[in-house]
């Protein structure tokens, strides 16, 4: 399970103006371009930096790791509907099985009986599963999700993210990210 976030893009993890991670689900970072690009709109302060610099023959700047929005952003109480949310807020558990393996996605109630696309009706589940479901309603098929869904806050993914932390952390990013995680050598 990874955010897709290469190191060698150098990234900087972007702080709201009260020095908390902009977005968690995704991490909000920003290649090392756009970093530049805002340092030199005054848009945003310098948090700490890469070893790594950028120079032409008049000039030389080391990358941003961390920057900070000059005004704040109010944040969105709910996360975006996507498969990674999804899956995070399922605790990448198939609802029915409770494997993490092969993970798709089950409509509780069927489209074919109504059922729509949304938090209150899209679980996490298995490729086995999800087939052998199939079209059914929970009743016919006797297989109920382990936890109705249901659409969480930025708080509830929070909690689960702190169990599932993206597998590339910049070390300077820490103080600004709670992932009880240790850093790898
Ligand atoms: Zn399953």
């Amino acid at each position: 399970m990874t955010i897709a976030v290469s190191p060698q893009a150098l990234p900087a993890l972007v702080l709201n103006a009260d020095y908390r991670p902009l977005s968690y689900y995704p991490l909000s970072l920003w290649c090392w371009q756009d970093a530049i690009k805002a340092v030199f709109l005054d848009r945003v302060n310098i948090v700490a930096e890469y070893e790594q610099a950028v120079s032409s023959p008049s000039f030389s700047m080391k990358l941003p790791s961390v920057v900070c929005l000059k005004s704040y952003v109010k944040p969105s109480r709910y996360p975006a509907f996507t498969r990674f949310n999804v899956f995070l807020r399922d605790r990448f558990q198939c609802q029915y099985c409770g494997c993490g393996e092969d993970l798709t996605f089950d409509h509780v109630t069927p489209r074919r009986c109504g059922g729509e696309t949304t938090w209150d009706n899209v679980v996490a589940a298995c490729s086995a599963c999800n087939l052998k479901k199939g079209g059914k309603m929970p009743r016919a098929a006797r297989m109920f999700p382990q936890q109705k869904p249901y659409q969480p806050t930025v708080h509830d993914l929070h909690e689960n993210g702190r169990l599932f932390p993206p597998n590339y952390l910049h070390e300077s990013w820490l103080d600004y990210l709670y992932w009880d995680v240790e850093l790898e050598p």
